[in-house]
């Protein structure tokens, strides 16, 4: 199926490793010029040059910036001609317990997974609106719709990024031009994130990485983790010409986990 997205811009946010990656090559594949961006130089430079590689026909720009904070994100939208399509993705809050957590530790969290998504959206949107095609794809959790508790920060400040999105991607000012916002929520996916939990966990336990990680593929329907490809495959349909009427959703990609109807 041809996504009618050949030559179109994404800026595509935590996009050196794992799932942003994954959403910036499949929308490479789609002949989407890429502005891509993660703090670290070296891992995503590499991975620009992958990305170059694999996908001549694409322009790829790499911005080492954060985008939690207003310097790193006006980095990368100068890097972009325009931004067509908007992947909002960065590393997730750290795990623990909320009596632990004072107020500076919740400001990072709700400045990385709330306030920097809405930022990059207020810097965007209007323009998209005005050139009658825009797509918005918020990487955000599973765990906003059943939350894990060790998860708090994640949790509370995803669920306020979802809220705000609600309102905005169904303002007719943005959904009758063109303009979609939907969030992608991923169950667990092989990425190093999982890993790194799983490593965090096995540390705290004893118990061996591996024998973790079998126990919790077994909670899943499906009996694996996501391939990261998959997800990045859905986040470039969701950024689609098809999907032009599908706005203001959250759709799970859990490989069947969360237990509800609905
Ligand atoms: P990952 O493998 O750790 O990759 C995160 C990417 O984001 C890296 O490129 C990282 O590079 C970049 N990044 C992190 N913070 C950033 C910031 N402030 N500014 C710019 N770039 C930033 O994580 P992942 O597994 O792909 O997960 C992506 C998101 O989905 C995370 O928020 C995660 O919590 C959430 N999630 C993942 C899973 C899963 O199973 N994988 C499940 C539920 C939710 P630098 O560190 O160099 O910046």
């Amino acid at each position: 199926m041809d996504l009618g997205l050949k030559d179109r811009w994404a800026l595509v946010c935590g996009a050196s490793k794992g799932l942003g990656l994954a959403c910036a090559d499949a929308l490479a594949g789609e002949g989407v010029h890429l502005v891509v961006v993660a703090r670290g130089d070296a891992a995503l430079q590499a991975a620009a040059q992958r990305l170059r590689a694999q996908h001549p026909q694409v322009q790829v720009r790499a911005v080492a910036a954060d985008v939690s904070s207003a310097e790193g994100r006006a980095a990368a939208l100068a890097a972009a001609p325009q931004v067509d399509i908007l992947v909002n993705n960065a590393g997730g809050p750290p795990p623990g317990d909320f009596r632990q957590w004072d107020r500076d530790t919740w400001l990072r969290a709700i400045d990385a997974n709330m306030l920097a998504p809405i930022e990059l959206i207020r810097a965007t949107v209007d323009a998209m609106a005005e050139r009658g095609f825009g797509r918005i794809v918020n990487i955000t959790s599973a765990a906003v719709k059943a939350p894990i508790d060790i998860l708090g920060l994640s949790n509370g400040a995803r669920s306020g990024l979802t809220g705000f999105v609600a309102g905005l991607a169904r303002q007719p000012r943005i959904a009758s031009r063109g303009v979609t916002i939907n969030n992608l929520l991923p169950g667990p996916f092989e990425t190093d994130r999982l890993r790194v939990t799983f490593e965090g966990a096995a540390a705290k336990t004893g118990r061996p990485v591996e024998v973790l990680m079998d126990e919790r593929r077994a909670t899943v329907p499906a009996r694996r983790f996501g391939d990261p490809r998959e997800f990045g495959e859905v986040c470039a349909f969701l950024c689609s010409r098809q999907a032009g009427y599908l706005n203001g959703q959250n759709i799970l990609l859990d490989g069947g986990a969360y237990p509800g109807t609905f």
